[in-house]
C-alpha cells in the first residue's frame, strides 16, 4: 500500500537488525486518516469473506483493527488480553476464558493471552488483524483461541510484514490468506528496505 510505504520510508527506522519502529504513525501516535485507509485496503482484499469479528491482541493491534472494522460496516472487535507471567491452566481452568501462551518477539517474554467465551460464539466468522507480523507467535495464539472456540478463520490482515522473519511463510504454508500491506524485506544500518 503506498500510503504506508510513504510513512514507513519518511518515519520508520529500523532498530538493530530486526525491530522496527514506526512510533510516529502506527505504535505511539496515530495517524488516524492513514489508519482508516489502511483498514479500507484489508476490507478490499478480504471483503468477499462473511466476517463477524475482527480479532487482534492489546495493545497496538486495536487501532487497525478498528479502523478495519469500520470499512468493514463496523463490525466487533475483539482484542485478546495478555497476561504477564501468568499460569494458563490457572485462567482456562475458571472456564470463563479461551487462552494461549504467547512469545512476545518485542518484550521478550511469554504471555498468556484470553479472551472471554462469551465473546467468541462458536461458528463465528473471525478475520484477525495485527500491526505487525514477525515470526507469527502473535497470530498463531490467535489461530489456536479460534480453534479452541469452534469459531471461523477468514484470514489474517496485517499493517507492517518483516519479510526477513519466518512468521508470513510459515502461515501462508499453513493455507491462510495472509494480506500484509507493506513488507520490509531488511534493516540496513538503521534503514527500512522494502519489498
Ligand atoms: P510475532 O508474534 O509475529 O513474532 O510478532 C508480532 C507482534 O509483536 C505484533 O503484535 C507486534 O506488536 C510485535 N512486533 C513484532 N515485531 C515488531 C517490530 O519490529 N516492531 C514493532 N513495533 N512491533 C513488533
Amino acid at each position: 500500500m503506498k500510503e504506508l510505504k510513504e510513512a514507513i520510508l519518511k518515519d520508520g527506522y529500523g532498530m538493530g537488525d530486526n525491530v522496527v519502529k514506526v512510533d510516529m504513525f502506527l505504535n505511539h501516535k496515530l495517524d488516524t486518516a492513514l489508519l482508516l485507509k489502511m483498514g479500507k485496503k484489508l476490507h478490499k482484499h478480504f471483503k468477499n469473506n462473511k466476517v463477524d469479528l475482527i480479532l487482534t491482541i492489546e495493545t497496538s493491534g486495536i487501532a487497525l483493527a478498528l479502523a478495519t472494522a469500520i470499512a468493514f460496516d463496523s463490525v466487533p472487535v475483539l482484542f485478546a488480553k495478555k497476561h504477564k507471567e501468568a499460569d494458563l491452566n490457572d485462567i482456562e481452568s475458571k472456564g470463563e476464558d479461551y487462552c494461549a501462551n504467547v512469545y512476545s518477539f518485542t518484550h521478550h517474554n511469554r504471555n498468556v493471552i484470553s479472551v472471554k467465551k462469551i465473546y467468541l460464539p462458536q461458528g463465528c466468522n473471525v478475520l484477525i488483524v495485527d500491526d505487525f507480523l514477525a515470526n507469527g507467535e502473535a497470530c498463531c495464539g490467535l489461530l489456536e483461541i479460534i480453534k479452541k472456540a469452534g469459531a471461523n478463520v477468514c484470514g489474517i490482515g496485517i499493517g507492517v510484514e518483516k519479510g526477513f522473519q519466518p512468521g508470513g511463510m510459515e502461515l501462508r504454508a499453513r493455507g491462510y490468506d495472509v494480506k500484509s500491506l507493506a513488507v520490509i524485506k531488511s534493516i540496513d544500518g538503521g534503514n527500512l528496505v522494502l519489498e
